[in-house]
């Protein structure tokens, strides 16, 4: 392993702890991964030093903590590879994110019949933020079919383009079934048709490195809490000309340039996608997250966890009785499985009793549950700070419960 386990153990005071006298085993990071000292640190103390609202202030401590602020907007311009920093918009998560563009990008854009493409396997903020620009705006919603094994049918895809399609909203990586989607060739397909494409990079940016220069993705969003941040904190990119063009989301403070009655004028890009103060405490976190990650290496994270996510489905498969829900062929860090007729939920209740972690239910992703005709999984997610040995008490507890429904 090319980075220092025990070291990385104690970054995470949570995990150090025993729930129901059993030694503590977290697997719900992609739920939510946990945040090192280092994040938790850095955000306490913007509130210990140098808390003020940024941007206003003419005194030392607003400056500070705007510097503090615009800093972590040049680093994740330099993590995401944006050309420019001022095409990194702060959000409170990727739900934010992803409503910011459904509503400012269809109404600068779309007309009436209009298309949007999205998969059958989109959690469901990457649903329902299109319906409501269905219901309100009229325009048409397509959907990629999923196969059997959980991957997209690119064929189908092409099928679905035509000259009415404007945007692809598509997961990077399933939050459900683990798939890594082809986002390049996606990408490559969607804008020979003219079609711009944003990406949820929710389950993405903490597994693998993401340059959007060369995917060339027109939007790319993600969560701060699923990369080791803090909550309600959130990112979009969007490219400049485009986000020059779109209408603001919402008004307030910081978005304008002057007001009055007669004429409000925008301010320029970020701000003007950024109305109202921010949590700018949490995004100085997840700045120091962003530092965390680079520090021990996205490459080596994504290693050290396709090892993780193998081992695991190698183990949980020797377990009479169980099926992992999405055998795509390109996977990460997300193992979903049902075992006999044991019901997801029970399951989840008792691997908790043993101290482990999981998530249970549709995952918010419910059409792809009803594609596969089930209520729900449980849900194994895998983070740099997980070990084999966790892997193998997990395993054994999937047994013993199995045994207790036998
Ligand atoms: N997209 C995907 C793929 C996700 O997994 C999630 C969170 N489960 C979201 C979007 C929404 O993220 P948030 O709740 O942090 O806004």
């Amino acid at each position: 392993m090319a980075f220092d386990f025990e070291k990385i153990k104690n970054d995470f005071p949570i995990l150090d702890q025993k729930i129901y006298n059993k030694q503590l085993i977290y697997f719900d990071n992609a739920a939510t991964s946990q945040t090192p000292l280092q994040v938790i640190e850095a955000e306490a103390n913007v509130y210990k030093t140098y808390n003020s609202n940024i941007h206003r202030g003419v005194h030392c401590l607003s400056n500070k903590c705007t510097e503090a602020f615009e800093d972590v907007r040049k680093r994740t311009a330099k993590f995401l590879n944006a050309r420019n920093n001022f095409e990194i918009i702060f959000t409170k998560g990727a739900t934010e994110s992803i409503n910011l563009v459904a509503f400012s990008f269809v109404n600068t854009f779309l007309n009436k019949g209009d298309e949007i493409i999205i998969s059958e396997m989109e959690h469901h903020s990457n649903i329902v933020p299109w319906q409501l620009m269905k219901q309100y705006k009229g325009i048409a919603l397509k959907i990629i079919p999923v196969n059997e094994q959980g991957e997209l049918n690119i064929e189908a895809f092409q099928n679905l383009l035509s000259p009415k399609t404007k945007l692809l909203a598509i997961t990077h990586i399933s939050n459900a079934l683990g798939t890594i989607n082809p986002i390049k060739k996606l990408i490559d397909i969607a804008h020979n048709n003219g079609t711009k494409v944003l990406i949820d990079g929710a389950q993405a940016v903490q597994h693998i490195k993401v340059d959007v220069q060369e995917l060339d993705c027109d939007f790319y969003v993600f969560s701060g809490h699923k990369l080791y941040g803090p909550t309600g904190t959130g990112v979009l990119f969007g490219k400049e000309d485009l986000l020059n063009s779109m209408i603001p989301y919402q008004g307030g403070g910081e978005m304008i340039q002057t007001v009055s009655f007669e004429k409000t004028t925008f301010n320029e890009l970020p701000y003007k996608f950024e109305a109202g103060t921010p949590n700018y405490a949490g995004i100085i976190g997840l700045g120091a997250a962003i530092d965390y990650i680079n520090e021990i290496g996205l490459d080596n994270i994504t290693a050290y966890e396709n090892e993780l996510h193998k081992y695991a489905e190698s183990q949980l498969l020797t377990i009479p009785g169980l099926r992992i829900i999405g055998t795509a062929k390109h996977k990460t860090s997300v193992t979903s499985f049902l075992v006999d007729n044991i019901h997801p939920y029970d399951m989840g209740m008792m691997l908790d009793k043993i101290g482990i972690a999981v998530r249970t239910g549709h995952h918010c992703a419910q059409p792809i549950m009803d594609k596969f005709k089930i209520p729900g999984t449980v849900r194994a997610s895998f983070a740099f700070y997980n070990s084999k040995d966790e892997i193998d008490s997990f395993v054994s507890g999937v047994r013993k419960v199995k045994q207790m429904f036998a």
